[in-house]
């Protein structure tokens, strides 16, 4: 099992050198959120992620949740290591002070979600869950139910869920049967079953707080029918204590592919007690806040994966011995060189470290939007964070999924035969990964929200927002020689992105699957060119800190020669995209459905 050294120094870089946090955190009324605070903070999240959380990840996938009598056991170590997180005040850091939280920015909760998720997938989601049912309660729910669920869920002592998916209905949640009957005392009764709901018995907390979609009967078919409801498994009376056990149950957890340690259950709610979130059939629109927050966390799932992949790669390339370089011998004194000579191996990390760098000052650069939507007082400038989020969320949650999975396959095929064998845990990063893809909508299903939705639904208008501040920095790059290699291919594969986006547009007038044929390789073609723009921002920081004789010269060399594989090995994949896009649907839509028998 590699052992997880969390990233602290690039970190560091991408919080306060490239996005600049500590004026960020001042514009924005963070007072408490001064640069020694967050290396505290960063500082102590590596200790317990790297001593705590890391160590249980191998066990977790062996032993995996088990299940009897409807009770969930974690795997050993977890329940400990929860309660510590719980003590350390980690579920606490960015929550609402009125309901014991801290008040921290949400960007600097972001910075540390990375390295739980890299240390252990599995543990990481438990807590995750809490985050997503903490914003929808705030930000939807009455003041009685706040002071009912809030301080516990941010204090840890319970934890939280989301209940959309049915065995019929996981895209399609128009389709949804749960159904939730008003009861004499204004709460609801809620039955039916839902399935694939993570965390959703465990022994960790004191209790589970669901949120669930339902339908009122007389509610309209479809989507524009869905209500949503909290739903504890025990009861609480309106002083937040609990008050027995309401009627909902485990009926079964999962047996998986990956993140054995998270219990992934059926639920049964058999007429049980539920509060109703926001307004009647309005659900869906609730239950986009608690999407959205939980998109940018599975962005973040797929950083992870590509930090804790390229990590353990790297240390067996350096360490593994295997034929001579190409290009004369390396290592003299042994019988062979390092595999790290060879190119090829080369290839797989420097495709991990840029994804991993890369998508993690995406990441924090999404964060720190949020913030801009929590603690802004301009409706100009929350108006312009929203557009980047909306456009880039869907984009960070599919393309950084994919490529981290990618990036976990690279570190099994580093090890060779032994990548392939579980004692060295690569192949257990690959298995855990897939689902990030999965869950919070399938990589399809980001794409159509991307180019059909949001692109071809805004008629390009949401493009502008962020294209404008690629533009503005580029053109004020224009005359810096040295960024001549990143900004040139940003303003052509720029200008092709808009001409492939009215191109889509004007076919999809036509024949309306020309959209979905397009959209995965539009998400990508974007995702290539969103990183291609944050590269270029890494690399103008560490070229100015070279300029100016700052310290750490071989950090910020490293910057830039990642950078330049970025864009010379890795961007010019998104001219492969584009040219799928172009072909269009036809292909595709040849066969007839019956055509497809062999
Ligand atoms: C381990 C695990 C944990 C999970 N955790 C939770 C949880 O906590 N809470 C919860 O509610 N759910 C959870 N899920 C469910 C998960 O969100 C769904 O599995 C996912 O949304 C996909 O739904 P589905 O499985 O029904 O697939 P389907 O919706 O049946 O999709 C099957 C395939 O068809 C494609 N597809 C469907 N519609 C379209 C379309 N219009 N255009 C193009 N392609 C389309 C999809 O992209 C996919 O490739 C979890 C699932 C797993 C496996």
């Amino acid at each position: 099992m590699p052992e997880y050294k969390a990233p602290v120094r690039d970190i560091k870089f991408v919080m306060q050198e490239v996005f600049d946090c500590d004026s960020h955190y001042q514009k924005f009324g963070y007072e408490d959120a001064s640069l020694d605070m967050v290396d505290a903070i960063i500082g102590e999240a590596a200790k317990f992620t790297e001593q705590v959380v890391a160590p249980i990840n191998q066990i977790g996938d062996e032993q995996g949740c088990t299940w009897t009598d409807g009770e969930v056991t974690t795997p050993d170590g977890f329940k400990d290591a929860y309660q510590q997180y719980v003590d350390g005040g980690w579920p606490t850091l960015a929550q609402n002070i009125e309901f014991g939280g801290q008040g921290l920015p949400h960007s600097l909760n972001m910075s540390i979600t990375e390295l739980f998720s890299s240390a252990n997938h599995s543990f990481a989601m438990y807590p995750g869950l809490s985050h997503g049912a903490l914003a929808t309660i705030e930000a939807h729910g009455s003041d009685l139910q706040k002071q009912m669920f809030m301080p516990k869920l941010v204090e840890g002592s319970w934890t939280g869920t989301m209940c959309l998916t049915e065995s019929h209905c996981g895209t399609d949640l128009g389709m949804l049967r749960t159904k939730a009957e008003l009861s004499d005392d204004g709460s609801y009764s809620l039955s039916g079953t839902k399935i694939f709901i993570s965390a959703g018995e465990h022994d960790l907390s004191d209790n589970i707080i669901h949120i669930v979609i339902a339908r009122i009967p007389g509610s309209p078919e479809g989507s524009r029918g869905i209500s949503l409801f909290i739903v504890p498994k025990f009861n609480v009376t309106d002083a937040a204590e609990l008050d027995g056990r309401n009627a909902v149950s485990c009926g079964s957890i999962e047996h998986k592919m990956g993140i054995n340690a998270n219990a992934t259950c059926v639920i049964n709610f058999d007429g049980a007690k539920g509060y109703l979130i926001g307004e009647v059939n309005r659900g869906l629109h609730c239950m986009f806040t608690f999407m959205n927050a939980a998109r940018l966390g599975v962005a973040a799932e797929g950083v992870a994966a590509a930090e804790a992949s390229f990590q353990g790669a790297l240390a067996y390339a350096q360490d593994r011995l295997q034929m001579r370089s190409l290009s004369g011998v390396k290592n003299p004194n042994g019988p062979a060189d390092p595999i790290i000579v060879h190119p090829d191996v080369r290839r797989m990390l420097l495709t991990q470290k840029s994804i991993a760098e890369g998508g993690r000052a995406l990441i924090a650069y999404l964060a720190q939007l949020v913030d801009v939507g929590h603690a802004s007082k301009d409706e100009a400038e929350i108006a312009d964070a929203e557009s980047k989020l909306a456009l880039l969320t869907p984009i960070a949650k599919a393309f950084l999924t994919e490529l981290g999975l990618e990036c976990t396959s690279h570190g099994v095929q580093v090890f060779g035969g032994h990548g392939f064998i579980k004692e060295w845990g690569m192949e257990q990063l690959m298995r855990d990964t897939k689902i990030s893809c999965l869950y919070e909508g399938t990589t399809g299903i980001q794409a159509l929200d991307l180019l059909a939705r949001k692109i071809l639904g805004s008629k390009g208008e949401l493009l502008k927002p962020f294209g404008r501040e690629v533009t503005a920095f580029c053109t004020e790059n224009a005359d810096d020689k040295a960024m001549d290699e990143f900004i040139k291919p940003i303003i052509t594969f720029g200008a092709d992105w808009q001409k492939m986006t009215e191109m889509v547009g004007m076919k999809a007038m036509e024949n309306p699957d020309e959209i979905g044929a397009a959209s995965v390789d539009y998400l990508m073609y974007s995702g290539y060119l969103t990183l291609a723009y944050f590269w270029a921002k890494m690399a103008k920081v560490a070229q100015d800190k070279l300029a100016n004789g700052e310290d750490d010269v071989a950090f910020y060399q490293a910057k830039i020669k990642t950078a330049r594989f970025y864009f010379q090995r890795i961007l010019p994949r998104a001219s492969g995209h584009a040219a799928c896009v172009e072909n269009g649907a036809n292909s595709m839509m040849a066969h007839n459905i019956d055509d497809f028998s062999f």
